[in-house]
């Protein structure tokens, strides 16, 4: 399953350079990754040994690494293997590169899952694995940096950031520890506005893609959204500020739905009391029913490969924004497509996340500041990021009516071009 995922996302890549008329080394440079670190470690849980195996993933960097570094995930999710994690790492290069974001894409984690240990051991898992990347002299804010993804939270990457500023006490100082990682709790150098980066950067882009195309909704769309974690939970609360009414949400095991709306609020403290949405005045329903649900927007906040070949000619929304990274298959664009379903592809609208963490890198490297006026932050930090996603959406969107293509193919038309300019001038390819 995770090979076909890759192969996928390989024959993706291959076929947009096709696409731009790409050299031939531009895909013998990102089919395969520059490296793979993957480092097996012991922790005494419950007074018996379990052994993990993190890997991180760095697939390319077109920038000069030591000045930028890799940026990506960390995930914690038990499906995490080299495959996925090379996949989310292929992505992560071409979302940096179509937000003109000074990084390489990586990616990685453990596979495990986070529901199924307490705090205390899973701080000792993260704060062991955290030594053993140290060990393979990667977490370092020139060289990689890491940051929150499925399964991993703000408090994840505190205790990362806590472990390698105490651990670079001995084994050498690494500068601006702080930067290390971004997705940090805001009174630990993390940054106002990363915690709901993702999704409102997706809505901010919904919205824009909606004023250029003319596309007409009615007057409040509604909306299904699968996965309730950072960006599924987020892209729920923000919804009605875009005007969007939700009508549906859901997490790993099943959801809620109520084609005239829901307290969106009421579901989230009941989802936190007792770990399911019931009592919120909708009915429950399936994930797979879900996905099909006649909604004029449906967001996917999972994990990816959830629409595929075999469901995509049941999907009725009218656009489909892909939060998840590769929440498509890209088996299964050219169905949504010929259904006239229009995707906002994850590329453009998940890059939030990142963009704030960039935000956040940056002002780690500056001159620590006191008393940050945290409410002025965040009204920089939510104008930095509505910019940035409108100029990506424009873009893709100007690519797509140029190109007469569809606005994913468009998106990884603009990542591709501008790769393989950085990769010119970084490895002096003359052709
Ligand atoms: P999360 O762990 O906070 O939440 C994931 C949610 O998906 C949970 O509600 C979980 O129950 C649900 N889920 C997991 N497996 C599922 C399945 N098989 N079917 C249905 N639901 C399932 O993760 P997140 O940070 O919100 O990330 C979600 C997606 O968005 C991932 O693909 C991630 O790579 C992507 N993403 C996240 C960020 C970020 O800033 N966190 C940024 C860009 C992209």
């Amino acid at each position: 399953m995770s090979k076909d995922i890759l192969a996928q996302k390989v024959a993706e890549i291959q076929s947009t350079c096709a696409d731009i008329n790409a050299p031939s080394w531009l895909f013998e440079e990102l089919r395969t990754p520059k490296s793979v670190i993957k480092r097996k470690f012991r922790v005494v849980i419950g007074g018996k040994h379990h052994v993990f195996t993190a890997i991180r993933v760095h697939h390319v960097n077109p920038f000069p690494t030591g000045a930028a570094p890799y940026k990506g995930g960390l995930r914690y999710h038990p499906a995490l293997d080299e495959n996925i994690a090379t996949m989310l790492a292929m992505d992560m290069t071409e979302k940096c590169a179509l937000a003109g974001l000074p990084f390489g894409g990586a990616k990685g984690g453990i596979a495990l899952d986070p529901a199924e240990f307490n705090e205390i051991d899973l701080r000792a898992i993260t704060e062991k694995m955290t030594g053993e990347f140290m060990k393979a002299h990667i977490l370092h804010p020139d060289i990689d940096v890491f940051g929150p993804d499925a399964g991993t939270t703000a408090e994840i990457m505190f205790w990362i950031y806590n472990t390698v500023a105490d651990l670079s006490q001995i084994s050498g100082n690494i500068p601006n520890t702080t930067a290390v990682v971004t997705g940090k709790p805001v009174e630990y150098h993390g940054i106002p506005g990363r915690e709901d980066a993702t999704a409102r950067g997706l809505l901010i882009q919904l919205k824009e893609y909606l004023r250029l195309s003319g596309l007409k909704l009615g007057r409040a769309p509604t909306v299904a959204i699968q996965g309730f974690g950072n960006v599924g939970a987020n892209a729920a609360f923000l919804a009605p500020d875009f005007g969007f009414k939700v009508i549906a949400v859901s997490d790993v095991n099943g959801g809620i739905h109520n084609p005239n709306g829901f307290d969106i609020k009421r579901a989230h403290a009941n989802y936190e009391s007792w770990g399911d949405f019931e009592g919120a005045g909708a009915d429950a329903i399936s994930n797979e029913a879900l996905l099909t649900l006649p909604v004029d927007i449906l967001i996917l906040a999972a994990i990816e490969h959830q629409i595929i070949a075999t469901n995509a000619q049941d999907v009725r929304a009218k656009i489909v924004v892909e939060g998840a990274n590769g929440g498509i298959a890209p088996v299964a664009l050219p169905i949504l497509a010929e259904s006239g379903i229009t995707v906002l592809p994850g590329i453009a609208a998940n890059v939030g996340g990142v963009v704030v963490s960039f935000l956040e890198w940056s002002s780690n490297r500056g001159n620590r500041r006191h008393n940050v006026d945290l409410a002025k932050e965040h009204a920089w930090v939510v104008d930095e990021l509505t910019s940035i996603m409108e100029d990506v959406i424009g873009n893709v969107y100007r690519e797509s009516v140029e190109q007469k293509c569809s606005l994913p193919k468009a998106a990884h038309r603009l990542a591709l071009l501008r790769i393989r300019d950085q990769l010119k001038r970084k490895h002096s390819y003359l052709l």
